[in-house]
């Protein structure tokens, strides 16, 4: 069980040499990657996402590609011209087996044209779901130890599930509801609020009002009156929730048993304590419930993007006691937590002046940790949320303005001198910094008395490659050509593999490519957390090729600058980053014994980072 759907153009087995790679790069909107259905396994250890495919590196070091079979990079050009009657027809269709126990929906051929003009509405195949009944059955997706640790809920505080929209699908939206009334005890379920972000679909109105009208759970739908994005449209929903604790989830959720309890157990052990689920995958393409990998953690990139990681070796050897257990994570993904309330609102609820889309949970993520809560993953908890590649919504102001104002906010308030940092490096948020008023914010930040950024880096992401004062930051040049160690971009080539590290012309206009952190113990890293490394010695190969790999804390990533020589030695193995054995230009760097020659000598030219 390896394909998260079933139709594939393409699905190739190559034979990779690396170990497991540990981290991989997602948008916010990306998945999370996958495991195997059997929940006592986590096999599947994804490496990279980009817009059109998935790579795996399994167990035995097979690197298996996944192409999508539809989606919009695989019908570039126009946008189907939708009509209003077609965006405002609701075409909810249940087939009694369709999509049950998760599985994959598979549309006979002759749908293809109707299903790729419709897929354009939401931008996920709304033909398949709109053929999935609301009550669809699920696997219990959990490990077995999961299974009777939470039986016991008396005494647990009471859930409000607040769920906000925007010209969401019916089948979507409603089964993320009977998905929480199926599978959550009716005791610890409070209410649903649902909360209509301005959406101009006809079906969302009346026809929305009647159906929660006899649900068996309290519901109620709230209307904002003009668009006002998800950060305000959950602000609304939160201030009517009568439970203790606001769990928020997407408008295309699917809850699996289980996931309730475990999420209120943690916060009724220790309210400051800010919980996800495991961010389980429904496919775009075919409605298909993938289960994910359990380990993951979320921290952020160079650009303040959200991104996923894997904990490293060490760390899940730390964890075998109980995997069950809920772990740290440095930051949410945000779409799907369970908070306090009342903790909710002394902690300054959200940033209400961030519009639309994105950066709240970057911001509530850094609030929660610096001003005494924490932020973990209930790995007894799944919830599967539809991952699209692209947003259907307008972003009024245009995405950049939006996304990058709501950064920027995060940055003034919370990152201190990284501020600078990002600003430096991310010219469209630079643009925007000073439009920004956040004295209110600023202030909360002082009345509660949280830590520094310094403090979350330390103590909460002690992994992370940010540049610090005690550690280089800057491009690393040699000294015989000039030229400047580069970040690997893409998925590499026939003469270039995934993971060389080469060398390109210095050029500070590059930016973040030719950047590298060296940090005191000698982890030469670079944004998205990977790391200048080089396979164990081999005794058969001279030159071993040197990569830039994720980082996972091994000795045979450490080095050791000689500033004297200008040498860059390996600890492991005692042998020096040395030029390519050839001419070709995307020759990849190599380690040889220490001889002290040009080759061999690396200079650290610092950059100013703030
Ligand atoms: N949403 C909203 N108003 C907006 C944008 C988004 O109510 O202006 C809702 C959207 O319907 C969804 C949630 O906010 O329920 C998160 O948005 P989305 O799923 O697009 O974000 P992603 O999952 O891609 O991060
Ligand atoms: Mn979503």
């Amino acid at each position: 069980m390896l394909a998260p759907c079933r139709r594939l153009v393409r699905l190739w087995p190559v034979l990779v040499s690396a170990l497991l790679v540990s981290a991989f790069f997602l948008q916010r909107g990306y998945a999370p990657e996958t495991s195997t259905q059997d929940s006592d396994r986590d096999d599947w250890v994804a490496v990279r996402l980009s817009k059109d495919q998935k790579e795996y590196i399994d167990r035995r070091g097979v690197h298996v590609v996944v192409g999508h079979y539809m989606g919009e990079t695989s019908r570039p050009g126009q946008p189907p011209n939708l009509t209003n009657e077609q965006l405002n027809a609701n075409m909810f269709d249940p087939q009694p087996h369709e999509g049950k126990n998760g599985q994959a929906v598979v549309l006979p051929g002759h749908e293809l044209p109707r299903m790729q003009e419709l897929y354009y509405i939401n931008r996920f195949n709304l033909l398949a779901s709109d053929r999935i009944p609301l009550n669809r059955s699920l696997p219990d997706v959990r490990k077995k130890r999961c299974q009777g640790k939470y039986a016991n809920i008396a005494g647990l505080p009471t859930a409000s599930v607040i769920i906000v929209f925007h010209n969401e699908a019916w089948s979507t939206l409603l089964r993320t509801v009977h998905s929480v009334i199926n599978r959550s005890p009716p005791s610890l379920l409070k209410e649903i609020i649902l909360v209509d972000d301005f959406s101009s679909r006809v079906f969302l109105k009346e026809p929305l009002d009647r159906h929660v009208a006899g649900l068996p759970v309290p519901t109620r739908i709230l209307r904002a009156s003009r668009r006002i994005g998800l950060i305000k449209a959950r602000l609304l929903g939160a201030e009517e929730a009568e439970g203790d604790v606001l769990t928020f989830l997407d408008a295309h959720c699917e809850c699996t048993k289980g996931w309730l309890e475990s999420l209120l157990h943690r916060i009724a052990q220790d309210r400051t304590k800010v919980v996800c689920p495991v961010i389980d995958i429904i496919s775009d393409d075919t409605f298909a419930y993938v289960r994910s990998f359990e380990l993951h953690w979320g921290a952020f990139n160079w650009e303040l993007h959200f991104r996923w990681y894997t904990l490293g070796a060490g760390e899940i050897k730390l964890r075998k006691k109980d995997i069950t257990e809920p772990f740290r994570t440095p930051t949410m993904a945000g779409g799907l937590f369970a908070i306090d309330k009342k903790f909710f609102y002394e902690l300054g609820a959200y940033d209400d002046q961030m519009e639309i889309w994105g950066g709240e949970n970057l911001e509530l993520s850094f609030r929660v940790w610096q001003c005494g809560g924490s932020v973990e993953i209930v790995p007894c908890s799944h919830v599967g949320h539809l991952f699209r590649k692209s947003s259907p919504y307008t972003f009024p102001g245009g995405v950049g303005q939006v996304l990058y104002s709501n950064l920027a906010r995060v940055a003034l308030v919370w990152m201190d001198e990284w501020k600078e940092f990002y600003f430096k490096f991310n010219p469209e948020a630079a643009a925007v910094r000073d439009k920004q008023a956040v004295r209110s914010r600023k202030m909360l930040r002082e009345k509660l008395q949280c830590k520094s950024f310094e403090w979350y880096l330390d103590n909460v992401w002690p992994q992370h490659f940010m540049p610090k004062d005690d550690r280089f930051f800057g491009m690393i040049r040699s000294r015989l050509t000039r030229r400047c160690l580069m970040k690997p971009a893409g998925k590499g080539s026939l003469n270039q593999p995934m993971g060389s590290a080469t060398l390109g012309e210095c050029d500070a206009g590059l930016g973040l490519r030719q950047m590298f952190v060296m940090t005191p113990e000698g982890h030469v890293m670079t944004d998205e957390s990977v790391c200048l490394d080089a396979p164990d010695a081999d005794p058969g190969a001279r030159q071993p090729k040197v990569r830039i790999l994720a980082c996972g804390g091994q000795e045979r990533q450490k080095w050791l600058y000689k500033k004297e020589e200008g040498a860059l030695e390996q600890v492991s193995s005692g042998l020096c980053l040395d030029l390519p054995n050839t001419d070709a230009p995307e020759g990849s760097l190599v380690l040889s014994a220490c001889t002290g020659f040009a080759s061999q000598q690396w200079v650290l030219d610092a950059v100013p980072w703030k």
